[in-house]
């Protein structure tokens, strides 16, 4: 298990250089090329390297000097293509780096390459990739989640130390507990989004992937903190965990823990089961309490989220036009018919069935009225998050309800796998921050990752009580 902290203290003692660990996963990604993990690596990192040495030297590292960074692919990364795992946006080369990346580079981190995704963030398996589905490190036959499927593929692999997702719906905890990581999403506004190519603006977020506590918060401190750029980014001061969680020896764990009521755990599978009441024992013995919450209206997560998310999308996406930007189709048309050659020929069949469903969600047809309905409903699911955290610090509960499933068992069928979200969607309907933590295994060896959510602007307790409960 590859992680930052323990390479930056061997760098520290000089008995490693940021030059040689660079060029070991070089040839790691490259022995690992089967995982289908990265789009493309970055052909330059190992200079980059050579300078995070030269100020290690000087002893003058920034925080997250010679950090092996992967970058999701629809985050924009200058003279690096972003393209979204979309035919669409195959020869994209952004002009500007993402907000974030720019605050990981400025602390010395390098990005090491771009991730493998579903389509646009469209899916829960990665199999919506124009590149081909990434594998699941552990098992190759099943996926590994999505739609960040590739960055945590990657950080199982050791394929470099994090990496950074984007989290719709549980796009970075749904892949992290299929492949055995930690995969965090934090409060709405809280990480800038500035770069991060839209799915549903609104729900969006970007997240980190990594093997342990202690790199996703150095990760967070870099990343958080007011932009000018994102006018939904929240006006707050960086965080400052990583030091909060390093000088706590011991943490307080005589918490308030909301559980869900048994009719909601029914989807889950028996292996994922045992691991939830392992941990709910575990909880109760270093001193928590389980208060069980009533969560109204939990049948409406999933149907609230497609609504809202496919509705936002046919109205980013409406600017994939292939003439402003996107995919030209080759074929000789100068009419108005070029730009249906240009999307129909751009985009794959999971973002087409969405932005359909999408676009009909938005027709003024007063009798509809399916957004103005979403959004209510997601008020209330808001109201039932605040109500629930003015009783508990912390939401106990599953990431996934199955360990990872094989490739191509679920393509076939979109609702399964849009219900395959039930656990997480409601954290980006409420803006919580939440994280899953790789807590078990199933009888087959595959990971499964348990989740736990925090109010708002609480990450700093979340990590300190993630680090608890993982130690
Ligand atoms: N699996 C969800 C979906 O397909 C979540 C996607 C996401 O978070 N980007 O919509």
């Amino acid at each position: 298990m590859k992680t930052y902290l323990e390479f930056r203290q061997k760098r520290i003692e000089n008995k490693a250089t940021c030059k040689e660990e660079t060029t070991n996963i070089l040839q790691e990604i490259d022995r690992n090329k089967h995982l289908q993990a990265y789009i493309k690596v970055n052909e330059n990192a190992v200079n980059e390297a050579a300078v995070a040495d030269k100020r290690f030297e000087a002893g003058n590292p920034g925080p997250l000097e010679g950090m092996l960074v992967a970058v999701k692919d629809n985050i924009s990364t200058r003279s690096m293509p972003t393209t979204c795992a979309s035919k669409m946006l195959e020869k994209y080369e952004p002009v500007f780096d993402a907000t974030v990346v720019q605050r990981i580079k400025a602390a010395g981190g390098i990005v090491i390459g771009k991730a493998n995704m579903d389509e646009f963030a469209m899916g829960s398996s990665n199999e919506t990739s124009y590149f081909g589905c990434a594998k699941n490190p552990v098992d190759t036959s099943c996926v590994p989640g999505g739609s960040s499927g590739g960055s945590a593929a990657i950080v199982a692999a050791g394929l470099a130390h994090t990496a950074l997702g984007s989290d719709t719906g549980g796009s970075v905890r749904q892949p992290a507990s299929f492949c055995g990581v930690v995969g965090f999403k934090p409060t709405y506004g809280r990480i800038s989004r500035y770069g991060l190519i839209a799915f549903a603006s609104s729900l969006d977020h970007i997240g980190i992937f990594a093997n342990n506590i202690e790199d996703t918060a150095l990760l967070l401190d870099v990343m958080s903190g007011r932009d000018d750029m994102d006018s939904t980014s929240a006006n707050t001061p960086n965080t400052d965990i990583f030091n909060a969680i390093s000088a706590s020896q011991q943490t307080n764990s005589n918490f308030k823990i909301g559980i869900l009521p048994e009719r909601m755990l029914q989807c889950c599978s028996h292996d994922v089961l045992e691991v939830y009441y392992e941990y709910l024992d575990k909880i109760q013995k270093s001193g928590g309490q389980l208060h069980e919450i009533e969560f109204d209206c939990y049948d409406a997560w999933v149907p609230t989220y497609v609504a809202l998310t496919t509705a936002e999308a046919s109205s980013n996406f409406s600017r994939l036009d292939g003439i402003r930007l996107g995919h030209r189709t080759e074929k000789n048309i100068d009419n108005i018919d070029i730009v249906s050659l240009n999307r129909g020929e751009g985009f794959g069949d999971e973002v087409k069935r969405r932005l359909l469903v999408g676009t009909y969600i938005m027709l003024s047809n007063p009798s509809l009225q399916y957004y103005a309905k979403a959004k209510q409903m997601q008020q209330l699911i808001k109201k039932c998050y605040a109500a629930a955290f003015d009783k508990v610090d912390f939401i106990f509960l599953p990431t996934t309800s199955t360990s990872a499933f094989k490739t191509n068992e679920k393509n076939s069928d979109p609702v399964s796998m849009y219900l395959s979200d039930f656990f997480t969607t409601s954290a980006n309907l409420s803006g919580i921050p939440a994280i899953s933590l790789p807590l078990g295994k199933s009888k087959a060896g595959l990971p499964i990752g348990m989740q736990l959510q925090a109010n708002l602007f609480e990450e700093e307790k979340l990590f300190a009580y993630s680090k608890k409960i993982t130690r």
